[in-house]
């Protein structure tokens, strides 16, 4: 609470964070603003207001999309403090209920759905002949799946297509299969970065160390991002033994040596849509865009606001757990802004920005993954 208290002293009030706060410009509630979220974590910390209902709800609507960290001209890091005091509501038992399930089913489970881990391979029932002889071999590089990837039926075109891709350049790989445990991400955005999320780092680690793994592959940008800053961090360590690379980078590099052609059109208005953990908080925006405009004639749309003021997409930072409705209208207001710019078809990188886009998707626009898109332009 303490780094809670000297942000609060740090905040000038200005206000300039919450322009861009897209639950701010959404609701246009001050309790929902960023700002407010650095006052009562000040006035949290010296024990003058009580934890409230409002309070919770400030605290868990956050996507922790780092917009406004971005733009406050005094750099108060808003999101650090969400998780500060995330933590502090779970250690006073008030958080909301579905985040204390959600933590107590990581914890026992091992992945983010409450399913048996040794279930882990559901998404390889299309593809078990390119797989079965990658699951927990030695290879130099591995495919870290992910619990989206790997258990819900919407995002399994994501992996899949991914290693149709290596499989057709005759790309040797790794999996971990029911060894891979969920990178932890949803337990480091509520503040933890003890034991409880140290373990499964630990896990992971030691089994691509065991299978003389050197290059981790990603399509999902949240595994990416915490293997790549969270767990040094949480390890106390600079980086990991692993070159760390997301799927986007991987299949960019490819085009560039000439090893991967993209041959075919593609007819419609495409658009991106920058997930926060990849570009904002990884700083990765090229590789995507370098592989949508490598296809032949293609008619790419930069939205106004992309890149590093590209809006969240609403389904990230855990505020999809408890205010669905609320990672809906986000998820409206974004997909508004593509139909605004004239784009037919969103172009995601991310199972939770193509999930939550896709929950609120009507039929004047259709979203497509990355991975799906350049297979079938194959
Ligand atoms: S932009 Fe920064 S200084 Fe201004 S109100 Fe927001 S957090 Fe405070
Ligand atoms: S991290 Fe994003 S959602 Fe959370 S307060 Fe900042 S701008 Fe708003």
């Amino acid at each position: 609470m303490e780094e809670a208290f000297s942000y609060f002293n740090l905040c000038t009030v200005c206000g300039t964070c919450r322009a861009d706060c897209t639950i701010y410009k959404i609701k246009k509630l001050e309790s929902l603003s960023p700002r407010s979220r650095i006052i009562l974590a000040g006035l949290l910390a010296q024990n003058r207001i009580d934890i409230s209902p409002r309070v919770i709800e400030a605290y868990f609507t956050c996507t922790l999309c780092d917009m406004c960290h971005n733009k406050c001209p005094s750099g108060v890091d808003v999101p650090k403090i969400v998780k500060i005091i995330r933590n502090y509501l779970i250690q006073n038992k008030k958080a909301p209920k579905p985040i204390t399930d959600l933590l107590n089913v990581i914890k026992n489970s091992k992945n983010i759905f409450n399913i048996d881990n040794e279930d882990r391979l559901a998404w390889t029932e299309e593809i078990e002949e390119i797989i079965n002889d990658k699951i927990n071999k030695s290879a130099k590089i591995a495919f870290y799946i992910g619990c989206q990837g790997s258990f819900k039926g919407s995002i399994f075109p994501m992996p899949v297509s991914m290693v149709k891709i290596l499989n057709k350049l005759k790309i040797d790989f790794t999996i971990l299969g029911e060894e891979e445990w969920c990178c932890g991400n949803p337990i480091a955005l509520t503040g933890n970065l003890g034991d409880d999320f140290i373990q499964f780092a630990k896990h992971n680690i030691d089994k691509m160390n065991e299978l003389g793994v050197e290059k981790i592959l990603f399509t999902c940008p949240g595994c990416y991002r915490t293997w790549k800053f969270i767990y040094p961090q949480a390890l106390k360590i600079k980086k990991l033994p692993f070159e760390l690379i997301h799927s986007t980078e991987f299949i960019d590099d490819l085009i560039k040596q000439g090893k991967l052609n993209i041959e075919n059109k593609y007819s419609k208005r495409i658009g991106y849509q920058d997930p926060c953990e990849l570009g904002r908080m990884s700083g990765i925006f090229d590789p995507p865009r370098n592989i949508l405009k490598s296809i032949p004639d293609i008619q790419f749309i930069e939205l106004e606001d992309s890149r590093m003021n590209s809006a969240c997409c609403g389904g990230g930072g855990l505020c999809k757990v408890t205010y669905n409705f609320l990672s809906e209208e986000i998820a409206k207001y974004k997909i508004n802004m593509f139909k605004n710019s004239n784009v037919e078809t969103i172009i995601t990188s991310c199972p939770a920005c193509f999930d939550n886009l896709s929950s609120v998707i009507d039929d004047n626009i259709e979203i497509k993954d990355i991975h799906e898109l350049i297979l079938d332009l194959l």
